[in-house]
């Protein structure tokens, strides 16, 4: 899956605080991603997210 820094992506799983809605705030060997909801940043491997990605909702570029 191809996701650019700024982008928004919905995940299949919501976070605890009920949104489902993220924002890409870093990309390499590791991806972070942070709640849109309440802000919370998550960690995780590239692989990892891309199974968790429902869809891409917002490109930045
Ligand atoms: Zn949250």
């Amino acid at each position: 899956m191809k996701y650019d820094v700024g982008d928004k992506i919905i995940t299949k799983k919501q976070h605890v605080c009920g949104s489902d809605s993220w924002t890409i705030e870093r990309i390499g060997a590791e991806v972070r991603i942070k709640c849109d909801k309440c802000g919370r940043e998550v960690m995780m491997l590239k692989m990892e997210l891309d199974r968790k990605i429902k869809s891409i909702v917002e490109k930045n570029r």
